[in-house]
């Protein structure tokens, strides 16, 4: 078989679809975000960024980087090991107590990514308990789905956000199997918020362990930053909280928090969590920092939702489609993979503003958009000249508005 002939033939298709992604080179600018830098062949250029999910800037943040340093200089570069031979550094230990409190479980287990934490716990968890049957929000994200899957159990999936789909499904399975509903607090890509009340209301009427991804909440809601169910007072009734230290907390790693014998059941089983290099104590001190910081500050929080109201008004007013969700994220409709590429493209090229273009398999076709996440480090100038690129390029390209429009 001639195998590139195959790779190339298989990604002319995609970009024929307006569905290949090119990656933007950047340099992020440390206590300059969201300005970055970015390379593109020979030229170099200034961008702002407003897609990023450091959603809070913390990723600059003074305290991060401090112990970030210090942890450094303590420790050196690596965990030097799996967590079982000799990569469970102090400040992995200390992580894992800071997340367990945050979410106000017995323990916490820290896994390389908020991916790998999903495949793996979701993965051993559903394969692990004998005819386990797995209920799956049908917008759940791919590394739900890859654990289920990777699982081998029975997957039920349900509409999704649809309670009484839910329950039908629900109703409908062997009373006396075991049972686990997956789901995520706030989705990514529609910026919408379980009803996570009612799902654990069904889940005791079904004797079903829940299993919550806030990897899009945590940092950013409830009092110290514990995510949706924080907020809503609903962190006990969760079998699991899923989460990330790569996006609110702006470094990287993902965790779950739950029972001390669940997490010491998926710590002895999930070879993903077993047969892989600990994160770097560095990584470990800058995200435990970044949690103790937003455990206590509502600065950053406050400021990102008037960033995100404002910028929501403003597109209103030029009649900018965008999704009317509860969340930080706004998604504005293209509706077409091909001009979505091309908006964003204009808009780095014209203006300097970075959007990466969201085509499918993203999200479904016909709902392409550019996913706008406004944060605390954004400025008034910044959301200006963002809605003035915006407001050119709509008219430019003939892409409807909204009724709403004060044009
Ligand atoms: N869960 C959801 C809902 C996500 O959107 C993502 C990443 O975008 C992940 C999990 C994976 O988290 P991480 O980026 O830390 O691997």
């Amino acid at each position: 078989m001639d195998f590139d002939r195959f790779f190339t033939q298989s990604l002319n298709s995609l970009r024929e679809d307006g569905n290949y992604r090119v990656f933007i080179d950047l340099q992020r600018r440390c206590g300059a975000f969201p300005n970055a830098s970015q390379t593109d062949g020979a030229v170099r250029r200034d961008v702002r960024i407003w897609c990023s999910n450091d959603y809070l800037g913390m990723g600059q943040h003074p305290k991060v980087l401090t112990a970030m340093h210090d942890a450094l200089d303590r420790c050196g570069a690596g965990a030097g090991g799996t967590r079982n031979i000799s990569g469970t550094t102090h400040d992995h230990v200390l992580l894992e107590a800071e997340l367990a409190d945050l979410h106000q479980k017995e323990a916490a287990l820290l896994f390389t990514s908020g991916y790998v934490s999903n495949w793996a716990a979701l993965g051993t968890l559903a394969s692990k308990i004998p005819g386990m049957i797995v209920f799956s929000d049908a917008l759940n994200h791919a590394s739900m789905i890859e654990g289920v899957r990777h699982s081998r159990a029975q997957k039920v999936i349900w509409k999704h956000n649809d309670l009484a789909d839910l329950e039908e499904k629900l109703a409908a399975a062997d009373p006396d199997a075991p049972k686990m509903i997956a789901f995520e607090s706030v989705y990514s890509m529609d910026g919408d918020i379980a009803p996570i009340a009612q799902i654990c209301d069904l889940a005791d009427k079904y004797g079903a362990m829940t299993y919550l991804d806030e990897v899009h909440a945590v940092g950013l809601y409830g009092p110290r930053g514990g995510g949706i169910a924080e907020r809503e007072g609903l962190m006990h009734r969760l079998t699991v909280i899923e989460g990330t230290l790569g996006k609110a907390y702006g470094v990287v790693g993902g965790y779950i928090a739950a029972s001390a014998a669940l997490c010491d059941f998926v710590r002895s089983f999930a070879s993903g969590f077993i047969f892989t290099t600990a994160l770097p104590p560095a990584i470990a001190a800058g995200a435990a920092a970044s949690i103790r910081h937003l455990k206590v500050s509502q600065v950053e929080r406050e400021a990102q939702q008037a960033r995100v109201a404002q910028v929501r008004a403003r597109l209103d007013a030029q009649g900018i489609p965008h999704l009317p969700n509860p969340s930080h994220i706004i998604p504005v409709m293209v509706g077409d993979p091909v001009k979505c590429k091309f908006l964003s493209d204009t808009l780095l090229d014209e203006f300097g503003i970075y959007i990466q273009p969201i085509n499918y398999p993203t999200v479904p076709k016909g709902t392409e958009r550019l996913r706008i996440t406004p944060s605390p480090v954004h400025t008034d100038a910044d959301v200006d000249h963002l809605v003035a690129a915006l407001s050119d390029l709509w008219q430019r390209c003939q892409i409807a508005r909204m009724p709403m429009a004060a044009q």
